[in-house]
This record gives C-alpha cells, structure tokens and sequence, in this order.
C-alpha cells in the first residue's frame, strides 16, 4: 500500500492492513499518512478523469487497480452570496453545497472511503452510531457494498433522514440519548458480531473521504485558496479533512503561500470545542445535556477534540456558537436569498459569519466559503 497509519497523539505507527481502527497505545484516531504525492504537474491530468472525488485517487486510499464503491459523490457547486459580500463588506462569499452529494450530505464523502478500504478488506456488515446523516449514507454505500448495515440513532432524530435509513435497507434501533450512547451500543454490537464500526474516527478512512472537500476546493479556486473557511462542526471530520488536505497539498507543491484560517462553527446547546478554545484547553470535555436542532451538531465528546482545537489554532482561526433561533433564521434566509436549500448546520455557518465580521476576527475585503454541510429537507 502506498500509506502507513500514524496516531494523532503519540509516535505509534502501523501498516494499513485490515480493518485498523483506534490506535491501541493511547486510543486516539489513526492518520494516514501517504508515502508520496504526486507532482503539481499531474494537475491538468485531473480533467480527464470521472467526475467524481475519487478523482483524486493518488491523494485517497485506494491502490491501482481497486474500485472504490461510490454512488458518485463530491465536485459540489461553489455558489457566490452576494446578499451577504454586501451587508457584511466582504470581497467574496461563497457557500459550498455540500447537500447536492448523494444521501444528501457530506457524509457521503467519508463513508464511501471508509466503506471501500472495509469492503477491500472483506467486511460483510457495518455499523454506526449517527446524529442522522452518517446513518443515511452508511446504509446506502453499505448497501452499494451488498454488506448488512445497523444504525444506531436517537429518538429525536428528524422523521425524515430516519425515513432514508431504512429506505436504504438497514437495521434501524433508536435510542434514548444522544450520539455518545448509540456509540456505546455500536461498539457492543461490533464486537458482538464482528461488525465494522464505522463511527467517526474510529477508522481511519472517513477521513480521507472528507479530505476531498480540501482538494476539491482548491482546484475550484485554481489552487489559491480562500482567506476564511467556516465549516460547522460535530464529530470534526470535515474541518480535520480539509486542514490534511491543504497541507498536503503544500507538501505536494500544488499550492504555496498562507492557507485559509479555520473557523469551527457549533450550536449554543452543544459547543464543546468552543469552550474548550476559549479556555486554552488542550482537548475537549464531554457537554452536558446536548441540545439543538442542528442534529449534525449534536456531539458532545468528539472523539477528535485534540485535533480540531490543533487546526483551529495552527490556522489561525478560532471557534463560535450560535443559538438554534439564529441558525434557523439564517438557513431560512439563505434558501430565501439564493435558493440554496440550507440545513440548520449550513444555517449555523452563515449566522456565524456576521458573529465573526462583528466581532474582528474576519475582516472586510476578505474571502471566505461557507459550508452548507446538507440539505434542509432532511430535517422538514
Ligand atoms: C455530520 C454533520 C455535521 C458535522 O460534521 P463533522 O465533519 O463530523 O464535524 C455537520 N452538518 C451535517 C449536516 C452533518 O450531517
């Protein structure tokens, strides 16, 4: 294989065989860490390949010869904002669409990765403790794999994504509790019958799926890339995805020069990266009582902590929290504004960009890209 496994905290390493899941020293995430990267000048070569984030396939999981399994996921739009380039005095807005992915979200992204290397490895059933999307899209690429699936999902769960769950064939059990008690549940069940468990971070290849979301927009942006990126933030995926993505690809030489400072973005009923940024703390502590309606939101001890608050601050960002009647207004009026369909974590980023304008962290005249991280029927 042309990667090897690192741990996130302590100097443990592993080859990329099986089914790796947390690193057995300390229990922190694994990361993959490729042998080399191909040259900037491959980039024009990207044209001519699929339209599809495995595009990018020298940069993933994946050696020549294997398919992955994919239902066509990443190359989402960039659409310009310029309601909001205006009210807040900002160069360029723009909001990447991340609900138009298959499942309707981004988490499409990571489990097509995740589910491709355990598919690779022979799994025959999955696993996954969900606020709701993880759970679409691993029952429809687990599906896609012909292996069985098992959700675990809160009560509270929208009717809708739980409906999608089991249109996509899975078993479905709902919980009393939030997303760290279905954790506990899918772990059981994973040892129980040899189940892969696909939660966040548990393996190592969710992100490197999410990771696409950094190469896809630097290729958008002719590789020069934004000043400011607000990504709303749960398990932290996508914000530790894209920081690996843009470094690599300095390493790489594909892009040079000062990369984008990243804003983590939670809801006020569950922002436990944010405390933990604003007291200086080195990992994050488990919130008690986690609310929002921003399901996608609703993790009260990720499990990337110590990663997410290392981004933040090595890019020079910061973290903030809006409340749920904020972050409604806000997806209601950017579906309203630009006929994007906004899911409340979508809506959480567009409220925290005037918190942030307000406030002096981002400053006029410069550039920055929104996630909407799903789509609002989802949650409808
Ligand atoms: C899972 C999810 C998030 C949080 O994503 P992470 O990358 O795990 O932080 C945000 N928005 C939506 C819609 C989600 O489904």
């Amino acid at each position: 294989m042309h990667w090897t496994l690192e741990c996130s905290n302590c100097s443990e390493t592993r080859d990329a065989s099986g089914l790796p899941t947390v690193c057995p020293e300390c229990g922190d995430p694994w990361l993959v860490k490729y042998d080399s990267y191909p040259g900037p000048e491959v980039k024009h070569r990207l044209g001519e390949r699929p339209w599809d984030m495995w595009r990018y396939r020298e940069w993933m999981p994946i050696q020549e010869g294997e398919e992955p399994v994919s239902l066509g996921e990443g190359m989402t739009p960039l659409i310009d904002v310029p309601y909001l380039e205006h009210e807040l005095g900002l160069s360029h807005v723009w909001v990447k669409d991340e609900g138009q992915n298959p499942c309707g979200s981004f988490k499409s992204r990571g489990m097509s990765a995740a589910v491709t290397r355990a598919h690779l490895a022979g799994a025959r059933a999955f696993t996954v403790p969900t606020a709701g999307n993880a759970g679409v899209s691993l029952a429809a690429y687990g599906r896609r794999a012909g292996a069985k699936v098992i959700v675990f999902a809160p009560e509270t769960t929208p009717a809708r994504i739980l409906e999608q769950i089991r249109l996509f064939g899975a078993e479905l059990h709902l919980v009393d509790g939030h997303i760290g008690d279905c954790g506990k549940k899918a772990r059981e069940l994973a040892q129980e019958i040899g189940a892969v468990d696909g939660s966040t971070l548990r393996e190592p290849y969710r992100i490197e799926g999410k990771k696409t979301m950094g190469l896809e927009l630097a290729e958008q942006f002719d590789w020069a890339l934004p000043d400011t990126i607000l990504y709303p933030t749960g398990g932290g995926t996508g914000l530790i995805g894209m920081w690996k993505a843009f470094n690599e690809l300095r390493d790489a030489g594909w892009i040079s020069g000062k990369l984008p400072r990243m804003y983590s973005v939670q809801a006020s009923g569950c922002a436990p990266v944010v405390k933990a940024f604003e007291q200086g703390d080195e990992r994050t502590e488990v919130w008690q009582e986690p609310e929002t309606i921003a399901s996608g939101l609703r993790v009260p001890g990720p499990l990337g902590g110590k990663i997410m608050l290392e981004v933040l601050r090595e890019s020079g960002g910061a973290a903030v929290a809006v409340s749920d009647e904020d972050l409604d207004r806000a997806a209601k009026r950017l579906a309203g504004e630009i006929g994007v369909d906004t899911c409340p974590e979508g809506g959480a980023a567009v409220s925290a960009l005037g918190a942030l304008v307000a406030r002096g962290d981002i400053k006029k005249g410069e550039s920055t890209v929104i996630f909407n991280t799903g789509a609002g029927w989802l949650y409808r």
